[in-house]
């Protein structure tokens, strides 16, 4: 068999570390037959905690707002936050032969998650690392992603072996990282773009979550965690800044409520305009 018939996405525009220009087995799993998923976006962070799952969530909203067809695959295995983020308790995901259908929100965002499989909230995912990065292959392959222009894959924390793994199986689009003031490190922004580039996948940019906070009286912006180090670090990387997300309560207490789809914050709007802009050429 060729190399390029062993690769499951159309390789065509990809570059020299494309596994089958390079002669190695292509690790993507298959697309589930009745799923249509049009691009996929990881959005990753070095650690937990730090806002990825918001910013998941953001995007998604933002994009379903656009009238994009929008799914969050939530491939944080261990600690899935995005289910009470939307507010989905108790809906359990429903299947027939041909695959599981993901549980959609109120604005219609189709979501995949360990927390919607699980008998009550709290159980505790005790999974050593293939079976969680088995979940997750499970999450493209068994799911019905029918008809899907954008799919947001909250990947799990850090730059180990299973979002490496998830990275291999998962035919992604492009890159979102989330980072804070404290950890917005060179170290860990490279950690990330380094694997990015292992993979042969573009990166969209940086988001700096709890980039500052707004004095409720005179509006100033307080560098809470001191000044941020956000535009050498992009400038280091060759990267997009894509957006500045200030620490707002209204946020914490939106994800808190599962209302997120009720949240009005214009802090992502550029960077739903830099993620469209740059994969339109891609696939
Ligand atoms: P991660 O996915 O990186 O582990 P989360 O998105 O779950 O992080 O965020 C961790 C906690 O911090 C959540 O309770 C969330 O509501 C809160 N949070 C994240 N970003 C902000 C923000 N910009 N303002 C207020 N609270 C935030």
């Amino acid at each position: 068999m060729a190399n390029e018939e062993k690769c499951t996405h159309d390789c065509s525009s990809c570059g020299e570390n494309c596994p089958s220009k390079q002669g190695k087995e292509s690790l993507l799993a298959p697309q589930n037959k009745m799923s249509n998923v049009k691009k996929v976006i990881a959005v990753v962070s070095g650690k937990g905690g730090v806002g990825k799952s918001l910013t998941t969530s953001m995007l998604a909203v933002l994009f379903s707002r656009m009238e994009f067809n929008t799914a969050i695959l939530d491939a944080d295995i261990t600690g899935p936050s995005i289910p009470k983020i939307f507010g989905l308790h108790g809906q359990l995901v429903r299947g027939d032969d041909n695959g599981m259908f993901p549980i959609e929100t109120t604005t219609g965002i189709k979501i995949m998650s360990t927390n919607l499989l699980l008998p009550y909230e709290e159980a505790p995912v005790v999974w050593r690392g293939p079976v969680i990065a088995g979940t997750v292959k499970q999450f493209w392959t068994d799911v019905i992603w029918d008809d899907v222009d954008y799919m947001f894959v909250d990947m799990p924390p850090g730059t180990g072996d299973v979002p490496l793994t998830v990275f291999q199986s998962l035919p992604i689009d492009g890159i979102v990282i989330v980072t804070t003031p404290q950890d917005l490190v060179s170290m860990i922004v490279g950690k990330a773009v380094n694997m990015a580039k292992m993979m042969n996948i573009p990166i969209m940019g940086i988001v700096e979550n709890m980039s500052y906070l707004e004095c409720p009286d005179c509006g100033r912006k307080i560098s809470v965690f001191g000044e941020s180090k956000l535009d050498e670090v992009a400038k280091e990387y060759n990267i997009d800044v894509l957006a500045r997300v200030p620490i707002d309560a209204k946020l914490s207490a939106a994800c808190d409520k599962g209302a997120i789809e009720l949240m009005e914050n214009d802090s992502m709007d550029t960077a739903c305009q830099i993620i469209i802009n740059r994969t339109k050429e891609s696939k």
